[in-house]
């Protein structure tokens, strides 16, 4: 047993494999003592996950053999409505990753007022190492052993890194095929034949734009003209590079797992977008030169956009960012530790609970549609999300402004705040 005010890891996570999770935590406690004291007896409920399935997937591959990967589905909190959250595959994922990114999304979607729970799945796998029927075998596989999780009232799967509509198609026909019926709500980020939704493949990429662009207006610092590093290149790392130069930025560097490319005088987004297509790697794209992997943390810049994996800006290469403003496309991009370094340097970071909560957006304008059949245009949906991106920062900023609170803690006291206020009034059952 442990009372409200132990701090504890479950029993299941050590100290040496707490991972992301042990920041997570970092963070809920930073904002506790801040919310309002009548939520203090609650704020326990944030530092576990609701609950937390390991399954076996067994697939067989295409030379006969049977193989098996671990995968993982959380729900860190549904007290404002069903679990939501993407589905990652990756050779490094695992548990503690899997409860930590679900807390992020429990405070991300309550930071963007989405009447969303916080939840995340994933698979210990390299997907690169698949073929597409052996990537078909293993997501319908995994769908069908969290079966018993998810729901398109329960909890919504969507993409997260390395999966796709594609991916999303089979998760939908997997759990459909059990109920018998089509079942379109229980996934969102579908192809748009299976009920989809126009804009969500660039929804997180330009809820990073919208949040840069309005932090950049608070600071007095043009977007015409500024200098932006990308770390990854996959959707979000991809979408927002392409929205700052519409803007008239230029992409000084990007770094993905194969490449780090830098050219002073602009990268040529379409020409690399086309390249990786093309190539499935950015070794060798036209240009561009390339430089050492360390070196991309001390670009020349205005704007950095970590869109890749967590704890990336750490101890070790904070002091080294020379962007002014640094806008957390990933989940958990940014330490503890480097935050202090960061803020001792006056860098600001607009954190990923808000600056990358345009997909969950667009996710939930997705599960709206496919539950009323009526779509909307894309230009309603980019304006919808423009506002409440917006919006929400407005609202952090405010808050971050009177109480002087880094925009991250704000984020957290409006996130955790709603959270627990939803959870106060529900009571104790039974
Ligand atoms: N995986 C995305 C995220 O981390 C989107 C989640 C969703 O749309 O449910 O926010």
């Amino acid at each position: 047993m442990t009372t409200s005010s132990s701090p504890h890891l479950p029993s299941y996570i050590s100290a040496e494999n707490v991972g992301p999770w042990h920041i997570y935590l970092h963070q809920v406690d930073q904002v506790a003592p801040l919310l309002d004291k009548s939520l203090w007896p609650w704020v326990e409920t944030l530092r576990r996950p609701k609950r937390a399935l390991i399954v076996d997937v067994p697939i067989r591959l295409d030379n006969g053999e049977t193989a098996h990967f671990e995968g993982y589905r959380v729900h860190h909190n549904t007290s404002r409505g069903p679990g939501k959250g993407g589905i990652r595959y990756h050779q490094d994922v695992t548990l503690s990753e899997v409860m930590a990114l679900a807390g992020w999304m429990t405070i991300k979607n309550a930071v963007v007022n989405v009447p969303f729970g916080g939840a995340k799945g994933g698979i210990r796998v390299d997907p690169r190492q698949l073929s597409l029927s052996e990537l078909e075998r293993l997501t319908r596989r995994y769908t069908s052993e969290i079966g018993t999780m998810i729901g398109p009232d329960k909890d919504i799967p969507a993409p997260d890194m390395n999966t796709n509509a594609q991916v999303m198609a089979w998760m939908m026909d997997t759990y459909s095929m059990g109920e018998g019926r089509t079942v379109t709500g229980v996934v969102t980020g579908k192809p748009l034949a299976l009920g989809g939704s126009l804009g969500r493949q660039d929804a997180t990429g330009r809820g990073v734009f919208v949040t840069a662009r309005e932090a950049a207006k608070k600071l007095g610092l043009p977007i015409a003209g500024a200098r932006v590093a990308v770390q990854g290149f996959g959707n979000v790392g991809e979408a927002s590079a392409r929205m700052f130069v519409e803007a008239g930025a230029k992409i000084v560097a990007i770094q993905d797992v194969s490449a780090t490319l830098y050219n002073p005088a602009g990268l040529d987004i379409k020409a690399l977008k086309a390249y990786h297509a093309a190539e499935r790697t950015l070794v060798g794209a036209p240009g561009a030169e390339s430089i050492a992997p360390q070196d991309f943390w001390t670009v020349p810049c205005e704007f950095l956009v970590p869109a890749a994996l967590e704890s990336q800006i750490n101890q070790y290469n904070a002091a080294g960012v020379q962007a002014r403003i640094i806008v957390e496309g990933a989940n958990g991009p940014t330490t503890p530790e480097a935050e202090a370094i960061l803020a001792e340097r006056d860098i600001l970071v607009v954190p990923d609970v808000l600056a990358n909560a345009g997909g969950v957006t667009v996710s939930y304008f997705e599960w709206v549609q496919d539950f009323s059949s009526f779509f909307w245009s894309e230009e309603e949906i980019n304006q919808r999300l423009e506002r409440i991106m917006a919006e929400a920062f407005g609202a952090i900023w405010q808050l971050a402004d009177d109480r002087k609170l880094s925009l991250r803690t704000a984020a957290f006291v409006i996130g955790c705040s709603r959270v627990l206020e939803a959870r106060l009034v529900r009571g104790l059952y039974p």
